[in-house]
């Protein structure tokens, strides 16, 4: 792969963009989406429009989020060093990259087979990797491996999918978009007790839909 000083120029008016325009303020977060090349990420006929703002289809009719929701969502499960995440939805594996950048210890679920395969390969080349990578059904979350500090969910749900709320820790957070197909609320849930949870709501979004089974 070639990240050419044009990439890493590029790279730097997003972040300033994210900070500015955008109101991200999580330094580390700016920090890791000055760090990894999403142009790697996409097919190469999106390469020189990696760094707008903007959401691109990928492998198996799925989409590739903005890097403000990216930054949006890191932002909000206000991560520290060596948290253990769950990420719902591997996708390209461009958020997987920002949080492992953030030195968290990633467990990825995604249900498209070709994307997980994707993912694996991108981020052995960039050196990035998860701590898990699963090719499995989101919903069900990765019980051998919980408790989880923090759950990301980067598709849109329409129901709640309790079993992740069960493999989040006391004090941890899940970031969740969820609502119908066509526009969902951005929720983020902090477990208080292991029945009782706090609920914000940060706006709404347009995610690809959280489905069910694996897709082989
Ligand atoms: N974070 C990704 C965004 C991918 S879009 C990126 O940076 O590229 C959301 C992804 O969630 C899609 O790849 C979709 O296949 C996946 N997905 C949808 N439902 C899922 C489920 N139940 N379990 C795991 N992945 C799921």
């Amino acid at each position: 792969m070639n990240d050419t000083f044009l990439h890493k120029g590029k790279r730097k008016i997003l972040v300033e963009y994210l900070r500015e325009k955008i109101g991200i303020s999580d330094e580390r977060v700016l920090k890791a989406i000055n760090e990894v090349p999403r142009h790697f990420f996409l097919e190469s006929i999106f390469e020189d429009f990696a760094y707008e703002d903007r959401a691109f289809p990928i492998l198996a009719k799925q989409t590739i989020s903005h890097p403000s929701t990216v930054a949006e969502q890191t932002e909000l499960l206000e991560l520290n060093e060596k948290e253990k995440v769950l990420e719902i939805g591997t996708g390209s594996g461009y958020q997987t990259a920002v949080l492992i950048a953030m030195n968290a210890w990633v467990y990825t679920v995604e249900r498209q087979k070709d994307l997980h395969d994707f993912a694996q390969k991108k981020l052995l080349q960039i050196h990035l990797r998860p701590k898990f990578q699963s090719f499995g059904d989101g919903f069900a979350g990765l019980p051998t491996f919980a408790p989880f500090d923090k759950i990301l969910v980067t598709c849109g749900a329409e129901i709640l999918p309790t079993e992740l709320l069960k493999q989040l820790k006391i004090g941890g957070k899940m970031v969740i978009p969820m609502g119908k197909t066509d526009e969902q609320i951005l929720y983020r849930f902090t477990k208080i007790s292991e029945n009782e949870f706090e609920k914000e709501e940060y706006g709404a979004y347009k995610f690809v839909p959280m489905l069910g089974k694996t897709n082989l």
